[in-house]
């Protein structure tokens, strides 16, 4: 007997159980990741994920070497690919970790109509999320659409189950199949080479992860209630991405808090509060499970109306470049041109900035961090952009405008993330930094490229022309 386990979003072989599960049944073993651009509504993914998923898949690729494994690489429809190879392979059983965006959940359940219909095994597992979507709902067996209760319901499920051990008895190697070569896929950037600031700032992969999380139980947990909305102190976890890429489970990370916990140093109020940032993490991926339009579409429809300005294109660019005058927003746009990354307070305060003091469409903001998160993720990234819109479920109300002046002096008081990121205001003192928009300049630094007092009263006159939701 052969079993082939299908790697998605799940590139790691510690608390696997797709993987356990096939090394469990016995027999052979063959392993495959399929680049699927090509099934329908399937994303295209962005710059930055593919950097990611390439630096990833070479990792696994010798993880799984040093037991004697060769990933099988193969890119086009998985529809077509999966029943081919496992002709090929003569496998009698498939596993894979279960995903929960439409598109994919589609390819998913043709796959194992046709192949259960050929009589091959097929078993889906949980790996990727605490809770199964439609396991959590509201009395009235509705989705939640608010964070609080939806959590609360959660936790009153009981402790995730422990996670799995990386497998130690691997079985045999399936005999070998052909395998695309990595390189051949071209997803890392040529000309120009913008990756540079992205190979400083991350190790892909299962054992990066692992390094990732270790430093953060050490140095990150013990004070991450107080400090996590710190853009200028590193306090929070950067396991965004390889949780994106599954380098490491969700129940890996709920345990490993819980252990940390048991150390007498740490509070319990920051070890709920980094559970409670992965609940937000589920919530979203809920939300998108029960709301498959939650990227294109406002959740909430009387936005639909809303007068977006069309795009000003020297308005977007100074935006997407970190040149709109105004120095958390420029920070936090450099911050994530250049590492992949942006610290979440500041995530909020550029997405703000473009939605009401540009007012430009979410969505065209939703876009370009698809394009430049190595976390880049399908629910997180949406729910997150409607969420600073007003139009998403649970959301900020849209009259609640950031102050991006205030909240730098509240956030970042020293300036030092400011001065970090943007050279240009490096030798300045954070007094001058907040001057900025008051009327002060730095030589080589734009001036504002809006007015914010002006701009936030466009936004709320904007606002008011809709209609309340019945
Ligand atoms: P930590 O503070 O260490 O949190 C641990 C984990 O919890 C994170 O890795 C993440 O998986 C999850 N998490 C934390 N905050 C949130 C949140 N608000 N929503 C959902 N999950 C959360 N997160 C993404 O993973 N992908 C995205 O594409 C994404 N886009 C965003 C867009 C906007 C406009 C905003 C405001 C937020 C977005 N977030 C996104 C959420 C959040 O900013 C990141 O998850 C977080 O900054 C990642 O850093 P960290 O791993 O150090 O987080």
């Amino acid at each position: 007997a052969t079993s082939l386990v299908w790697f998605r979003e799940d590139l790691r072989l510690a608390d696997n159980p797709a993987l356990t599960a096939a090394i469990e049944r016995g027999g052979r073993l063959a392993l495959v990741y399929i680049l699927d651009e090509e099934s329908e509504g399937t994303r295209p993914l962005g710059g930055a994920s593919r950097w990611w998923l390439h630096h990833s898949l070479a990792a696994l690729s010798n993880d799984l070497a040093a037991h004697g494994y060769r990933l099988i690489l193969r890119r086009g429809r998985a529809g077509d690919i999966l029943p081919a190879l496992i002709q090929e392979i003569g496998a009698n059983a498939v596993d894979w970790n279960r995903r929960y965006g439409a598109a994919e959940r589609a390819v998913d359940a043709t796959l194992k109509t046709t192949l259960r219909g050929q009589g091959i095994a097929v078993e889906s597992h949980q790996a990727g999320l605490l809770f199964e979507p439609w396991t959590v709902t509201t009395g009235a067996g509705q989705p939640y659409r608010v964070f609080t209760p939806f959590w609360r319901a959660c936790l009153a499920r009981g402790e995730p189950r422990p996670p799995l051990p990386a497998p130690h008895d691997w079985p045999p190697p399936a005999d070998g199949a052909a395998s695309d070569d990595l390189a051949d896929w071209a997803l890392l950037p040529t000309k120009p080479d913008w990756a540079a600031g992205l190979r400083e700032s991350w190790q892909p992969g299962e054992r990066g992860a692992q390094a990732r999380l270790a430093q953060f139980q050490d140095e990150g947990l013990p004070h991450y209630a107080g400090q996590r909305d710190r853009p200028d102190i590193d306090a929070t976890s950067r396991l965004s991405p390889h949780l994106r890429f599954g380098e490491v489970s969700p129940f890996q990370l709920w345990h490993a808090a819980g252990v940390a916990g048991r150390q007498e140093t740490m509070g319990r109020r920051n070890i709920d509060k980094f559970l409670s940032e992965l609940g937000w993490r589920e919530f979203s991926w809920h939300l998108l499970f029960h709301f498959p339009d939650l990227p294109d579409r406002n959740f909430q429809p009387r936005f639909d109306a809303f007068p977006w300005r069309e795009p000003d294109a020297a308005d977007l660019a100074a935006w997407q470049q970190g040149r709109t005058g105004i120095p958390i927003v420029d920070a936090g746009m450099r911050q994530l041109w250049h590492t992949g990354w942006m610290h979440n307070r500041v995530r909020m305060i550029v997405a703000s900035f473009l939605i009401k003091n540009l007012l430009i469409d979410w969505r065209i903001g939703e876009a370009w961090f698809w394009d430049t998160l190595v976390d880049a993720d399908a629910a997180s990234n949406a729910a997150s952009w409607q969420w600073v819109a007003g139009s998403g479920a649970d959301a900020a109300p849209y009259f609640r405008v950031f102050n991006p002046v205030l909240q730098a002096e509240k956030f970042d008081p020293r300036a030092d993330y400011i001065r970090a990121h943007v050279p240009e205001l490096a030798a300045l003192p954070a007094s001058e930094i907040a001057r900025l928009t008051a009327g002060g300049h730095a030589r080589g630094y734009p001036a504002p490229i809006v007015d914010l007092q002006e701009s936030r009263r466009r936004a709320l006159d904007a606002f008011a022309s809709l209609k309340a939701d019945e």
